[in-house]
């Protein structure tokens, strides 16, 4: 290598450049080499180098260009040269320059990397151009020390490739501490901090002051770490020392758990006031105005102490669980209850008290009441004493009884309650004007009891002692009928088959329905509606579990609903097995009423749990999407699954789907909830052929439909599968299930066929009116033909129930032969 000897040029200023020269352009085969020395990298992977050089323009040169270069080389060594690049200048220069001294300075920057070792060397190699180097800065970036957000990130060295970033995790400055996650930043190769995550907050007690955690003065406490500053202590409560991360409450004030931190402490109400009574008959009305203190609470409340003053005035006994309150005994909201069921002619005591969410914690605070004294007058029936059990079906009981030995008056009526045994938190009562009534819609196999009590003018008089009476099994109590088909067109003449009982009780009989303290409707048993709660939230969380979204991964997309994508893959619950699951989303820009509306399923499917209705996972509603995840049914659809599978079954197969789907409507039936939209798009079916019921929610059902079409009175309804009741006016009951449920027979038995084919919607109406109805599918069983045409009855209540199709289908599918022999039935 030749270090070739550098004259000193000046710079505009006259000042002297030392430069590395080289010009031997006229010459030929030039291979001038400068190298620097041993450069330390200091920890760096990459770094810069700048070049300042000037250039001769070769064309310039007197005498030709000859071996003339305008470039030249550079390379670096950290085990042996490699060539890091050519230099060509952006500016040469020429005599003319140089006669004017104009210095045409070039800058070059390049970098290099991922470097390995402790150094390096730099080299230029010339090949025969006319080069002055006048400087080369060899250098690298740093991520430099930042105090940000409460955190320190140290100084960093970014990493070796050109567009990577370095994690680096932050440590939060005294007293403070990571908010959810430790805070991290990214360091870029430019030495520039980039992507914050995360963030410090001064720990309780302490509050942020000019990027440091300053204590909190007495009198002041920081109790949430999501707040900002130190707070004043709220009223009746105090902070005695600096750094309180709580105040506690002056004597004689209190605090719940469930109270904010900033609520004041609070105490027990004073007595309520101006208590007045109200009698009517054997029963009192009792009023009352708020007490004068309410303690600086909210959650005032009132107990009712009843006490009947005995005879000769031996003294008083508590009213026992004969009397009732309404709404009810202790925790009234309201300033006045109904104490009925009180004995005729006699003296009673009550005592008033206000309570409130700190009355617990106040033991030496001395109780406040007002006291009532009340005469009641007229004397109710004597208990009924005897009742008896006669004519008992799987899901009804016969009862008679005798007259109370006092009527004291006559007898309007009686009234019956009843509750399956050891459930008492939910009864029912119905009412009779006759000494026998028909209890009907039992559970088959259970045991009920009952009891009777009779009404005159002076009210109810005690209920009797309680009989215990047990309904048959199930499958027995169905008597064998004939039937008369209403059908025009159809090849089956009347035959004779497994009936069903009929609907002797008429289910718009009045009948009310108590559960834990809650008035329920006819016919409801469990399922509640979402629409008694104030807050649709309160709905969601109280019947679906919340699951975080990091659990939760998706995969694929697997349809489309009306709220967005629905999509699948594993969810990992801590402590549980991964199961695949279907991830029902909301799509972005949704309004508040979407959301409510899309949440709407879950608070519904959330109180099903049955092997034939989909099962609820839980919801993701405290991050973004909100989502539903069911289980995953792997074949979708039961219309599209049976379409793409045409002719691919058994009978028993299908027969099997069926009675899967029945078995889904007795539950949801027996819940007291009916669906409106059941026909084979909403039934969902996994990989062991077990069709599940979807699809649920009530008003949204009929709008989310494409099948649901307007109605002559507005509303929108799926034409094909409703029954006629229910398409004229709004009559959806169990029973309109079941005339959808012989729909969904129908689409089974013919592997997805559209029902009524192409027909119109008005034209499959008026059919309908006219008594036609669907003919049987190609090689349909007459026995499942039957079943079909029987849940299409005009008259509702002659359609068979769940219970009895479930029954019905396990016959089939226990003799198969019997009954399962094909026989063409269509026309
Ligand atoms: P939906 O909004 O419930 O009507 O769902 C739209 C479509 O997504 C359905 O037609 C199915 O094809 C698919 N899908 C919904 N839920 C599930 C599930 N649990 N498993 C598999 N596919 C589903």
């Amino acid at each position: 290598m030749r270090i070739i000897p550098l004259s000193i040029p000046i710079d505009e200023d006259y000042a002297p450049i030392h430069t590395y020269q080289v010009c031997r352009v006229m010459e030929q085969n030039q291979n001038n080499w400068l190298h620097t020395n041993w450069i330390l990298t200091e920890g760096a992977q990459r770094v810069f180098i700048e070049l300042k050089f000037t250039l001769r323009d070769c064309n310039s040169l007197p005498g030709g260009v000859g071996t003339c270069k305008e470039t030249f080389n550079m390379a670096m060594k950290e085990s042996r040269y490699i060539k890091i690049d050519t230099i060509a200048a952006d500016e040469s220069f020429t005599e003319l320059d140089l006669g004017d001294r104009v210095m045409k300075l070039n800058t070059e920057v390049r970098d290099l990397g991922p470097l390995t070792h402790k150094g390096f060397y730099l080299a230029f190699q010339d090949l025969g151009a006319c080069i002055a180097l006048v400087s080369v800065r060899v250098f690298y970036k740093r991520c430099p020390f930042l105090v940000k957000s409460l955190a320190e990130f140290q100084d960093t060295i970014p990493g070796s490739e050109a567009s990577q970033l370095v994690e680096v995790v932050g440590r939060c400055v005294n007293n403070s501490l990571p908010l959810y996650e430790p805070p991290r930043m990214h360091c870029s190769t430019e030495g520039e901090w980039l992507v914050p995550i995360g963030k410090c907050v001064c720990q309780t007690g302490f509050e942020e002051i000019n990027g440091s955690c300053q204590v909190c003065k007495v009198g002041f406490y920081r109790s949430l770490l999501e707040s900002l500053a130190c707070s004043k202590c709220p009223p009746h409560s105090m902070a005695r020392q600096a750094g309180s991360t709580a105040c506690s409450c002056e004597d004689g004030y209190y605090k719940i758990d469930s109270d904010p931190p900033n609520m004041a402490c609070t105490r027990p109400p004073s007595a309520p006031r101006n208590a007045i009574s109200n009698v009517n008959e054997t029963s009192v009305f009792l009023e009352w105005s708020v007490p004068m203190e309410t303690g600086g609470r909210k959650d005032v409340r009132y107990n009712i102490l009843c006490r009947r003053v005995l005879p000769d005035g031996r003294g008083l006994e508590e009213c026992g669980p004969n009397v009732r309150f309404l709404p009810r005994r202790v925790g009234l909201t309201n300033t006045s209850v109904m104490v009925a069921d009180l004995q005729s002619h006699t003296n009673y005591s009550f005592l008033l008290e206000a309570v409130n969410g700190v009355s617990e914690l106040a033991k030496d605070h001395a109780k406040q009441y007002v006291s009532l004294n009340v005469t009641t007058n007229q004397a109710a029936p004597s208990p009924v004493s005897v009742v008896r059990k006669g004519l008992t079906g799987k899901s009804s009981i016969a009862l008679s009884w005798a007259e109370p030995d006092r009527p004291n008056g006559i007898i309007l009526e009686y009234e019956i309650k009843y509750f399956e045994k050891e459930q008492d938190s939910s009864y029912t009562i119905i009412k009779s004007k006759e000494t026998e009534m028909e209890v009907e819609g039992l559970k088959p196999s259970s045991v009920y009891i009952f009891q009777v009590r009779a009404r005159t003018s002076a009210g109810y008089g005690a209920f009797s002692r309680r009989f215990e009476f047990q309904t048959s099994p199930y499958c027995e109590y169905t008597r064998q009928r004939y039937c008369t088909l209403t059908v025009m067109r159809s090849c089956a003449p009347p035959f004779r088959r497994c009936g069903y009982s009929k609907a002797k009780q008429d289910p718009e009989e009045e009948k009310m329905h108590f559960h834990n303290g809650h008035i329920k409707f006819p016919g409801v048993r469990t399922y509640i509606d979402p629409l008694t709660y104030e807050d649709p939230n309160q709905a969601v969380h109280e019947f679906a579990q919340e699951i975080d979204v990091s659990f939760i991964s998706i995969e694929r997309i697997i349809g489309a609903g009306e709220f967005g994508e629905v999509c699948s893959g594993p969810l990992r619950l801590p402590g549980k097995r991964e199961i695949q699951v279907a991830i029902k989303t909301l799509k972005a820009g949704y309004t508040e009423q979407q959301r409510r509306d899309f949440l709407w399923e879950a608070s519904i499917m959330g109180q099903f749990n049955h092997p034939n209705i989909i099962r609820l996972e839980g919801v993701v509603t405290k991050s973004k999407p909100v989502m539903i995840i069911t289980e995953y049914m792997e074949n979708g659809s039961l219309d599209t699954f049976l379409k793409k599978n045409d002719a691919q079954f058994t009978v028993i197969q299908l027969v099997g789907m069926l009675r899967g789907i029945a078995s889904g409507m007795r539950y949801l039936s027996d819940m007291g909830y009916v669906h409106r939209d059941l026909a084979a798009r909403n039934i969902l079916v996994n990989s062991n052929l077990v069709c599940k019921v979807s699809d649920f929610g009530l008003s949204r059902v009929l709008e989310d439909d494409p099948e649901a079409a307007y109605t002559t009175r507005g509303g929108k309804i799926p034409i094909r599968w409703t029954a006629p009741e229910a398409i004229a006016y709004r009559k959806f009951t169990s029973a309109s299930d079941v005339w959808s449920y012989g729909i969904v027979m129908w689409e089974v038995m013919s592997y997805g066929e559209r029902p009524y084919w192409e027909m119109s919607n008005q034209d499959v109406i008026k059919a309908v009116e006219e008594s036609y109805r669907l003919p049987g599918p190609m090689d349909c069983p007459e026995a499942l033909y039957h079943l079909m045409m029987d849940c299409w009855q005009r008259e509702r209540s002659n359609r068979p129930k769940f219970d009895e199709i479930v029954c019905l289908l396990d016959k089939l599918i226990r003799n198969p032969r019997t009954h399962l022999l094909i026989n063409q039935c269509h026309i």
